[in-house]
């Protein structure tokens, strides 16, 4: 196959604009084309009035080879790489040491079904609830204010991505096409085929809960084993060698290869690991609060004349300010159309983060807009970033009436540092609910200075973003785990032997595919660590 890329063509273009192009890149005539496929739709929006959609395109021709030949200095027509995953190994007759798994996020997920696709049976073990369940006292929290601390929107079949706008794109060196494979998985557990050919794929809260149960049932069909309100209370290590676990209810599970993908939530665990000697550093990490905007108002700013356009939906932004100070500010986590939820999973605190349906129609958007911090701004050793967490967290309750409604306040009084007397046209979406107040108390002072310059360098990116009655509501403190649990080349604990830190929780990703991604790696090295046993 022939992979031709940047073509680029009308927002508007005709059924037969593709064709066309292929044969007029390729000089070539109709009937020396046997089909094409769309790998990658992108679209251009730098000129609002003439947005270009932008394609890679995968060709089967007749002549492939002499086609190839022929363009062989134009960087636009390569030969299409292999996108077929291979498994590294299989699992040998006799399994003496089946693999544990702790946590069944996207990097437990992908790791249990990658170790079950090639006969380790995996044994995975996750504190929190299976999906359906775990929704109810997910939605339970948002109606209700009754905080389930085992089962929320951190911890529970899924993961953290679970209740989210599901963007399954990430900035990670992908040179093996895991990308491809992770994304295989979810099509074939009922995600939409279009995730394979968009270039910023998303699916939204109620699909993923659908995938994730069908991933499930594969990974138990194919031997494994996953266990739900089944907490890892205690790692055994002998000789810097893990041996075991021991769950919440004192269940002891013997295993020589263990991975710990628990999210960067699990604060308890991470105090465990601690305690047990598993090497840990601070890591840098970010904090601010979400902001939301009419969803309207960011599609006109992003697309002009072309604002609603249906291949485009609804319009997203990313956005960079280098401040005075030295610090930077962005966005992350970016939901079109989506909502900001209630985030905690530890008692008495708010944090807040955003989520979204595959249609993305919900009246705001939302990202959070953070400030990047390092651990020269909390010393006091590899868990003092959790305990900045914390106190931001407990802080923000008590700034929201200490009954879960978080802190709010509008752009305009926060620019003037002034509590808002009401909401304007903006509408929060938090649940259970805002209360007013001037959040220049909810974070450090270098941050509350570093994003009320960025705010208005952001508006010369997206006319409006500094509008008046725009919403910030607080705080947004779990952007990437605080912590980073150091692994070696062969992915394994510098100091522990069989024991795998994978995934957000360990440092080692940033979002859904990137923890997707890892958990295919780690499963890649347990299997084969296990082979030469
Ligand atoms: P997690 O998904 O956090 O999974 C860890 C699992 O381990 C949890 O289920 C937890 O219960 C379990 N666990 C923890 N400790 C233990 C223990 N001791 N014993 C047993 N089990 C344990 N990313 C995106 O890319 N796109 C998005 O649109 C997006 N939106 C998000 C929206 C929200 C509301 C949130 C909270 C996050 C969002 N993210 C998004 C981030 C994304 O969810 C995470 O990056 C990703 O889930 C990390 O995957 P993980 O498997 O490493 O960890």
């Amino acid at each position: 196959m022939i992979r031709l890329t940047n073509i680029q063509l009308p927002l508007d273009h005709n059924d037969n604009a593709l064709e066309r192009v292929i044969l007029s890149t390729l000089d070539i005539k109709s009937d020396q084309l046997v089909s094409f496929s769309i790998f990658r739709r992108g679209y251009d929006a730098r000129k609002k009035a003439r947005i270009l959609l932008t394609y890679t395109l995968d060709i089967e021709a007749l002549n492939e080879q002499e086609l190839l030949a022929r363009f062989a200095n134009n960087s636009q027509i390569k030969a299409t790489p292999d996108l077929e995953y291979h498994p590294v190994t299989q699992a040998p007759a006799t399994l003496t040491d089946r693999p544990i798994i702790i946590g069944f996020g996207p990097c437990g997920l992908l790791a249990g079904l990658l170790l079950a696709q090639m006969g380790y049976k995996p044994i995975i073990l996750e504190r929190g609830k299976e999906v359906r369940e775990r929704t109810k006292d997910t939605f339970g929290f948002w109606r209700k204010k009754i905080l389930n601390t085992e089962s929320n929107v951190q911890f529970g079949e899924g993961g953290a991505g679970t209740f989210s706008d599901g963007k399954l794109y990430s900035q990670v060196k992908d040179p093996k096409q895991y990308s491809r494979k992770v994304l295989n998985e979810f099509v074939a557990a009922g995600a939409p085929d279009e995730i394979l050919f968009v270039s910023k794929p998303h699916i939204g809260t109620f699909k993923l809960v659908a995938m994730v149960e069908k991933m499930r049932a594969q990974i138990v069909e194919l031997g494994g084993e996953i266990r739900f309100s089944a907490r890892v209370d205690d790692l055994h290590i002998e000789n810097n060698q893990v041996t075991g676990v021991t769950l919440a209810d004192g269940e002891r599970l013997d295993s020589r290869h263990i991975a710990l993908a628990i999210g960067h939530s699990a604060r308890d665990t991470f105090e465990m690991l601690h305690a047990k000697g598993v090497y840990i550093e601070a890591k840098p990490f970010s904090i601010g609060f979400r902001i939301e905007h009419e969803q309207s108002a960011i599609d006109k700013a992003r697309f002009g004349p072309n604002a609603g356009n249906e291949i485009l939906g609804a319009a997203d932004y990313k956005l960079v300010h280098h401040c005075k100070n030295g610090r930077s500010v962005y966005s992350f986590c970016m939901c079109p159309g989506g909502t900001v939820v209630a985030a905690t999973s530890e008692e008495n605190r708010v944090v807040t983060n955003g989520m979204s349906q595959y249609s993305r129609n919900e009246r705001n958007a939302n990202s959070a807009v953070v400030v990047g911090i390092n651990p020269s701004d909390y010393p006091g050793g590899p868990l003092a970033g959790i305990e900045l967490q914390r106190q931001l967290e407990s802080h923000a309750f008590v700034m929201g009436g200490s009954n879960y409604d978080a802190p709010a306040q509008t752009v305009g009084a926060f620019l003037r540092n002034e509590t808002p007397e009401a909401l304007g046209s903006v509408v929060p979406s938090f649940k259970p609910g805002i209360k007013l107040t001037n959040l220049a108390d909810a974070l450090p002072d270098f941050c509350i200075e570093a994003i009320r310059e960025a705010i208005p360098a952001f508006n010369k990116k997206i006319k409006g973003f500094a509008f008046e009655d725009a919403l910030l509501t607080g705080v947004e403190t779990r952007t990437s785990a605080p912590i980073s649990i150091k692994r070696d080349q062969s992915l394994q604990s510098i100091n522990t032997k069989g024991l795998y830190p994978a995934g957000e929780g360990a440092g080692y990703a940033g979002g859904i595919m990137s923890a997707a991604i890892d958990g295919i790696k780690i499963a890649e090295a347990m299997a084969l660590s296990i082979n030469q046993e």
